[in-house]
């Protein structure tokens, strides 16, 4: 298992952890120069913030600063209650397959959707299986494209308590499921992003970490599972001030020869996000260091 206590190489930023400083939007720009100025090699940007700086600017800023993409936040939401639906979010993710290609992403993130409609308070039906079908359906579509690109999809399972809203995808078992029925020959183009917020509870992580091997592991997420969470989406926590042990989920993707980015994810809304920015990177870099 590689030491990250003596450096922080293997860190990358997601930019969602600094969207705010202060409880005001940080542009990216901003956040590319602050990781950059810490000698932070990688960040994953998301789609909401690359385009508010325009996708070519930020792909300059990138290579000028020298920054890899651990990943590209987000594509996904594939479930839909019509047709119509269904082809604009193929259209969407196509597009987002594009602009990680332009950002020469390491892989494009998936949180695939779940019931359409509930994340806007109503849900169309109560069919979580249509949902999946029409997940791996979109999946399976979105691969024609992302395999031309050259752009690897990466799953992420999402907390059982986003099945409804969020992600119909809650266990990396039914992730590398998914995994085997659109790509069997292990090509490299699909595969997980563990982010151990989501997955840190279940008894079968490490044995679908193991299923899942190399070549389906294509990003680790880190923060930290706050007791008691007073939030379903912006109260997680730092690294070290939580119930996860982070070093353990580790240690068990590194043995399967995972040996790339550790990804800081922190969505923190009454708590880092009111921070500046300089001092929750700073906390990022120590408790990568004595937390990961
Ligand atoms: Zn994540």
């Amino acid at each position: 298992m590689r030491d990250f206590s003596q450096d922080h190489r293997w860190l990358s930023i997601n930019t969602a952890t600094v969207r705010q400083s202060r409880a005001q939007d940080l542009p990216l720009p901003d956040i590319l120069e602050a990781c950059a100025r810490r000698r932070i090699r990688a960040i994953s940007p998301w789609r909401d913030q690359v385009a508010a700086a325009g996708l070519a600017n930020v792909s300059r800023l990138v290579k000028a600063h020298g920054l890899e993409l651990s990943g590209y936040c987000r594509g996904g939401m594939f479930t839909a209650a019509d047709d119509a639906g269904l082809r604009a979010a193929d259209d969407d993710n196509r597009r987002a397959v594009d602009e990680a290609r332009e950002l020469n992403a390491a892989c494009l993130v998936l949180v695939v959707g779940a019931l359409p409609g509930a994340l806007a308070g109503k849900a169309a039906h109560k069919d979580l299986a249509l949902s999946r079908q029409q997940v791996h359906d979109g999946i399976g579509r979105l691969l024609e494209h992302s395999r031309a690109a050259g752009m690897p999809l990466a799953i992420e399972p999402l907390h059982p308590m986003y099945a409804a809203d969020r992600a119909c995808v809650n266990t990396l078992e039914q992730a590398l499921d998914l995994c085997d029925r659109l790509d069997p020959s292990r090509s490299g183009a699909l595969g997980v992003a563990v982010d151990v917020y989501h997955v840190w509870w279940d008894p079968k992580l490490r044995d679908q970490i193991e299923r899942a091997g190399r070549q389906r592991l294509l990003a680790l997420h880190v923060c930290d599972w706050l007791t008691p969470t007073t939030d379903l989406l912006n109260d997680r926590g730092m690294m070290g001030d939580g119930v996860i042990d982070i070093p353990r989920i580790r240690g068990w993707m590194e043995a399967q020869g995972f040996a790339g980015y550790s990804e800081v994810e922190i969505f923190s809304a009454a708590n880092w996000w009111r921070r500046d920015a300089g001092e929750v990177l700073d906390t990022c870099i120590e408790r990568h260091r004595s937390a990961v």
